[in-house]
């Protein structure tokens, strides 16, 4: 069932409310809920081959890369922001469909990634450089600790669906991503499988002036 357009509307945050949230399917399927939509177009310079993204913008139509679906929930420190992330099938060269990916503007806050559907990766990486690459698989879930940046990659052939929850006041940082990019990259090696590498970019990068 999708949600009706005005939904977001009758969300009552203060006496709670109980949300048809069966979205595995994606709620892109002709739903009326606003959602973020991200096209590769809008991810310029993200993708390790440059050469790669520029022809999927130009020839291969600027396909839509990923969306989510938020609630608009009050950014209260005790409140809880939750949604549904979509990523779809798909390659930049070697490199999955991905999202941008993002800190919490407050560092010090955790999110849970539940898998609905599909297959994948999501690259966690701390601001000292710890990363760590956790599976997203159908019915298990995700804890991504304070301080990681995190971004969701679909390593398959299906829409990767995820439900998330973190602190309703958490924030979005995408722009030192934007800039520095992860150290690491997910990239499909010769035996067809996601592998974790160095980012060669990352270091060369100059951080865009804010
Ligand atoms: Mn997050």
């Amino acid at each position: 069932m999708h949600m009706p357009a005005n939904i977001a509307n009758n969300y009552d945050w203060l006496k709670g409310f109980t949300l048809d949230f069966s979205m595995s399917s994606g709620l892109s399927q002709g739903a009326a809920a606003p959602a973020t939509v991200r096209r590769l177009s809008q991810m310029a310079g993200m993708y390790t081959d440059s050469g790669a993204e520029e022809r999927a913008v130009r020839d291969g139509g600027d396909p839509v890369v990923y969306e989510f679906y938020e609630l608009g929930a009050p950014e209260s420190p005790g409140g809880l922001a939750f949604g549904t992330s979509i990523t779809y099938p798909g390659k930049v060269g070697a490199e999955y469909f991905m999202t941008k990916g993002h800190f919490h503007t407050i560092l010090e806050t955790a999110e849970v990634y539940y898998t609905l559907s599909g297959e994948g990766r999501m690259l966690t990486e701390s601001p000292e450089g710890d990363a760590v690459m956790h599976v997203l698989a159908p019915g298990t879930a995700v804890y991504v600790p304070e301080r990681y940046a995190h971004r969701s990659i679909n390593t398959g052939g299906t829409p990767l669906v995820t439900f998330y929850v973190f602190r309703a006041d958490a924030g979005h940082d995408y722009g030192t991503i934007e800039s520095k990019g992860f150290r690491k990259l997910v990239l499909e090696g010769a035996d067809g499988l996601p592998h974790l590498v160095d980012n060669p970019k990352w270091k060369s990068v100059i951080p865009r002036q804010q």
